[in-house]
């Protein structure tokens, strides 16, 4: 691991906000209420998790912690294990992603790639809710978790309506967020999810990864699935994605969106992969007549 975990906010951010940076690799936040504090999302490893919590020792009191796990992507979860005895909150579908081989599967292939994930451990969550969503009630600021399928079917974004803030975690991402698989449903939630964070109007809108708080990107996620429907419902013939790809360039994701140049090569072939998901899934909702934007 060649990066270290800091505190940061952005300009403007209410100073209960703290945003969690490790490296480039994930952020979390941590809000402290009259009440309680919360922490949504734990990074990567309890290695990591353990240090934010040092960092945070000054700013948390001695409020009681609750955890929000916003999905159950390694990323964002594996540091449970730091602060085991915390109640942990996510949606009842996060249960079903844990019970599928696919939860642990990941987990011995992280760990034989890279030392740091050997003392991970899968800390379920403790408290599930079903349905659209959850308040948490911290006095002088409301938490309120938002079930935002489509990039996973667990996914939870928290809106903060006193100060106009969005966690949105991954439902939105700079330049463009991954579909969940290539049904039309995951897709169609996906953009319905992205529809759900715009129309709150958030003042500030903080996304787990591409370090903004840039209200715009939902925006410009919503305008990339539009594209891409449009794109689609042109083409003379549909194949695989990769296909279609390799032989019209004009598919290719550059022509959906503005990456910027000093963007390193391997998060610019993370977020190719991500599109041609994205494209897979788009022809498979042309074939079926189903319309997701
Ligand atoms: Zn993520």
């Amino acid at each position: 691991m060649d990066f270290d975990v800091e505190l940061t906010t952005y300009p403007g951010l209410d100073e209960r906000i703290v945003v969690i940076r490790a490296g480039d690799e994930v952020d979390c936040v941590f809000v402290r209420t009259e009440r309680f504090n919360v922490l949504v999302d734990t990074l990567a490893t309890p290695a990591l998790c353990r240090r934010a919590m040092e960092l945070l020792a000054d700013v948390s009191g001695d409020r009681p912690l609750f955890v929000v796990n916003s999905h159950m992507d390694w990323d964002h979860f594996w540091g449970n294990r730091a602060i085991d005895g915390v109640p942990i909150i996510a949606h009842d579908k996060a249960m079903e992603r844990l019970r599928d081989p696919s939860a642990l599967q990941t987990l011995r292939e992280k760990r034989a790639l890279e030392p740091r994930f050997q003392e991970v451990e899968i800390l379920p969550p403790t408290l599930t809710f079903s349905g659209e969503s959850m308040v948490l009630h911290g006095g002088d600021l409301t938490l309120e978790l938002l079930h935002t399928p489509g990039h996973t079917p667990d996914h939870v974004a928290v809106w903060i309506p006193e100060l106009r803030v969005c966690l949105a975690v991954d439902a939105v991402e700079n330049p463009i967020p991954e579909v969940w698989s290539r049904a039309p449903d995951d897709l169609r939630s996906l953009c319905s999810s992205l529809k759900k964070i715009r129309d709150l109007n958030p003042k500030h809108l903080i996304v787990a990864h591409g370090q903004t708080d840039d209200p715009a990107i939902v925006g410009r996620n919503l305008a990339y699935f539009q594209k891409l429907r449009d794109e689609v419902a042109q083409l003379p013939a549909l194949g695989p994605a990769d296909q279609l790809l390799a032989e019209r360039p004009s598919l290719g994701l550059e022509n959906f969106v503005v990456l910027p140049a000093s963007m390193p090569d391997e998060t610019r072939t993370f977020y190719r992969r991500c599109h041609i998901s994205n494209l897979d899934a788009a022809i498979v909702a042309h074939q079926e007549g189903v319309d997701f934007i």
